[in-house]
């Protein structure tokens, strides 16, 4: 059994993260200041055993200090996430993120953490380059949250190479899957678009709807933390996805054939910072942790699809 804490556990790929370490067994401390998690999530691991919850901010370098206090692996999901968040406000973005990780790193090399995995994302590549998109490749990130995303994984790295701490990041590729937040100018499309459609309305796509993604399913990203956290790699980042690549247009398609409806989309403007295409290629977390994708998206999608009309 191993002590972990998860910071970012009422959101919603931390909250998935902590019912499967407590299910493999393992102790989890939930660490989160709710600014987009859902008390409701913490309220549901509350009733399990080997788990208890800190309420705490990443930017509070004490909150921080007592959050790591003997534990041996660090799930660093915290932050501000979206695009379009970080371009109305890039200074929330940029202290939660950037200052905030910093903390979480500095306090797991003083309390001698076994190994800190950290949640980056396939933003930092930017929209040029080839597909998929290999670690190896050039970043280019576009927006500030992409770039505070960059600056985590990338002290991370440097964290393992200065101090000898053992660290991975994981640039995760869209995830989804049941209990994503469908409310909001910031929610996820999946999410958004079961809950607009299962009630008949129509969704809206921002452009063609030609983008695509690699929408990968939230098992497959616990899984690779998880590899991660038991790996003994350190210093690398790399990609996360289901490594297939899914239209909007096609996700419209596929929804309308899961959910049994027959609803067209409205079109509106691209949002700015959003990149064109997103497929990842997922050989090096393959050769490194030892990560297989285990849910594909249409299975993950009807999944979905079968939690969320009952929510
Ligand atoms: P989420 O918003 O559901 O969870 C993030 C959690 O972090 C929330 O519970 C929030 O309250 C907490 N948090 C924010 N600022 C904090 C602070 N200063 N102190 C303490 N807690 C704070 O988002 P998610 O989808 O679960 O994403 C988890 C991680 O994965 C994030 O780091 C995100 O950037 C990254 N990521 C997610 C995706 C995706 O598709 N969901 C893709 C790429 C990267």
């Amino acid at each position: 059994m191993t002590r972990a804490l998860v910071t970012g556990a009422a959101g919603f790929i931390g909250s998935h993260l902590s019912h499967e370490l407590l299910d493999r067994g393992h102790e989890v401390r939930g660490f989160d200041n709710f600014a987009t998690g859902d008390p409701a999530r913490i309220d549901a691991l509350a009733d399990r055993d080997d788990f208890e919850f800190q309420e705490g901010d990443l930017r509070d370098e004490g909150d921080v200090a007592s959050a790591v206090e003997d534990i041996e692996w660090v799930f660093h999901q915290a932050a501000v996430p979206s695009v379009p968040r970080s371009v109305e406000n890039p200074k929330l973005t940029t202290t939660a993120n950037c200052v905030g990780s910093t903390n979480l790193l500095v306090a797991a090399r003083d309390a001698d953490v076994e190994s800190v995995v950290v949640a980056s994302s396939s933003s930092v590549y930017g929209s040029g380059g080839e597909l998929p998109k290999r670690e190896d490749q050039p970043d280019s990130p576009e927006s500030p949250y992409a770039l505070s995303k960059y600056w985590t994984e990338r002290l991370a790295v440097q964290f393992s190479d200065l101090y000898g701490l053992e660290t991975t990041a994981l640039r995760y590729f869209n995830i989804f899957g049941p209990g994503q937040d469908p409310d909001g100018e910031y929610a996820a499309v999946i999410p958004k678009f079961i809950h607009l459609m299962r009630d008949g309305e129509r969704p809206i796509i921002y452009g063609d709807g030609e983008q695509s993604r690699d929408f990968t399913y939230i098992e497959n990203a616990v899984q690779a933390n998880i590899l991660a956290a038991k790996s003994d790699c350190s210093g690398e980042a790399m990609n996360v996805g289901c490594g297939d690549n899914t239209t909007i247009n096609s996700l419209i398609e596929q929804l309308n054939e899961v959910l049994g409806t027959d609803i067209d989309p409205e079109h509106g403007d691209p949002r700015p910072g959003d990149v064109r295409h997103s497929h990842a290629d997922v050989s090096k977390a393959r050769e490194l942790i030892g990560y297989e994708p285990s849910v594909g998206f249409r299975e993950g999608l009807e999944q979905t699809v079968a939690e969320e009309v009952e929510r």
